[in-house]
């Protein structure tokens, strides 16, 4: 049986299991050890383990790739090309969701008193993510911040959001690496390449327990997700996904036939298995190794330009992220019943392409950046905590998306530069 289908009877047992549980022991102290233990150490003990080699994995890979391109011009037309694919495809993806979420309107669906509710039930945790989000830094120190002081400290924060700082000093490393004189590199390279090699193992250990810690982290989630509440969102739910659907389906088909030389049903098929990773784990980050590793070996994607395309996309292409901002502002603007101007619309769709760039590839990055977003077009950032018991659901769907349109511009860029075999 291959992986990929085992980890899709892994999400059903664990599905089903959690449905059941919460049929037959709902309230039950037995079923909260349970879940706090067992099912929580299986589902950490695979995140943890990938999270592990991120770093190592992340500046090896993108090491290596500029040094196989070789050529810093060829690395700024791929740069290049990936960025205008990136605008392109966000635009897209918030565009479908602002459309959405002003055509249904599920903001108005809600009752008053259910918002009420939902928000004094997550007090401490939006006043966490507020406090987060607020101690954020100016943007002219934002951009200053991408060229890290000590690169082994950005190592160290990579998962606390300094990954761009850690790329940006590999792409460095990387570019000098071609430039200095071939003996002196080789050391260095070889040392990338074993260290790439050694990580990618450590992930097929992590991935050999897929399908068992997948079932535990949906049984913990459909133990957790109170069913009224998911009733009460159902609007918004219903617009997120209905809305990160149409980006990966269509959207994603369209350009796929129009730019590529993939059919977008073998692409899906090739892809399942790191689509299927990025729902379970909803981190690009942790997906990363799997996305590389089915560009190069399902789709024929040259390992040059998949590393590069895809450890930047991991980071900075999130089209999933994007759409689920654009609405989730505009969601709870409808709910507390602030009227937009067109101005602050189109501020929050800006915002919203930005955030899909500056959000780290890790479970609930986005959230900090939504708080930035409400408080800027004057929505009250307390608000965030409405949705919060939803998030982790929608994460596992919008990282989807993100990973999709990660691989999808590397096959975009590999069929521009014709190299795709
Ligand atoms: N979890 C997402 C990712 O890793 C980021 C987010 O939208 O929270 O791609």
């Amino acid at each position: 049986m291959t992986l990929p289908i085992r980890i899709v009877i892994g999400m059903l047992t664990g599905t089903a299991t959690g449905f059941a549980a919460r049929l037959f022991f709902a309230g039950s102290p037995g079923l909260a050890w349970f879940n706090d233990n067992i099912a929580y150490f299986l589902g950490q003990l695979f995140l943890r383990l990938i999270f592990m080699v991120v770093v190592p994995l992340v500046a090896s890979s993108l090491v290596l790739g500029v040094v196989e391109l070789g050529d810093v011009r060829k690395l700024g037309r791929i740069g290049m090309r990936s960025l205008l694919w990136t605008g392109l495809l966000s635009a897209i993806s918030v565009g479908i969701g602002i459309g959405l979420v002003e055509l249904v309107r599920p903001g108005e669906m809600v009752k008053a008193e259910v918002r009420d509710e939902l928000r004094a039930k997550m007090i401490p945790d939006s006043k966490k993510v507020i406090e987060n989000a607020l101690g954020a830094r100016r943007p002219v120190d934002a951009v200053l911040g991408l060229i890290p002081k000590n690169p082994l400290q950005a190592a160290v924060n990579a998962l606390e959001g300094e990954t761009l700082a850690l790329m940006v000093f590999s792409l460095l490393v990387g570019i000098a690496l071609t430039l200095v004189d071939p003996e002196k590199a080789r050391p260095i390279t070889e040392l990338a390449e074993g260290v790439l090699a050694v990580s990618m193992k450590i992930i097929d250990f992590a991935m050999s327990l897929a399908p068992v810690a997948v079932a535990a982290l949906l049984f913990s989630l459909v133990v957790r997700t109170g069913a009224e509440l998911l009733a009460s969102l159902a609007g918004y739910v219903a617009v997120v996904v209905l809305g990160l659907a149409l980006q990966l389906f269509v959207v994603y088909s369209i350009v796929l036939t129009w730019r590529s030389r993939w059919r977008p049903a073998v692409f899906f098929r090739q892809t399942r298995e790191a689509l299927l990773t990025a729902f379970s784990t909803a981190s690009s980050s942790a997906t990363l190794p799997t996305t590389l590793r089915v560009s190069e070996e399902n789709l024929g994607i040259p390992r040059q330009i998949g590393s590069f395309v895809l450890t930047v996309g991991a980071m900075a292409n999130q089209n999933g992220t994007a759409l689920f901002e654009g609405v989730t502002v505009l969601f709870l603007a409808q709910l507390f019943g602030v009227e937009l101007t067109f101005g602050q619309q189109l501020a929050v769709v800006f915002m919203s392409i930005l955030a899909g760039v500056g959000t780290a590839g890790v479970p609930g990055g986005s959230i900090p950046l939504i708080v930035i977003v409400l408080q800027t077009v004057g929505v009250p950032a307390e608000g965030i905590g409405t949705i919060l018991g939803v998030d982790r659901l929608l994460d596992m769907c919008r990282t989807t998306l993100n990973v999709a349109g990660d691989l999808v511009i590397a096959a975009l860029v590999a069929s521009d530069e014709g190299e795709a075999s």
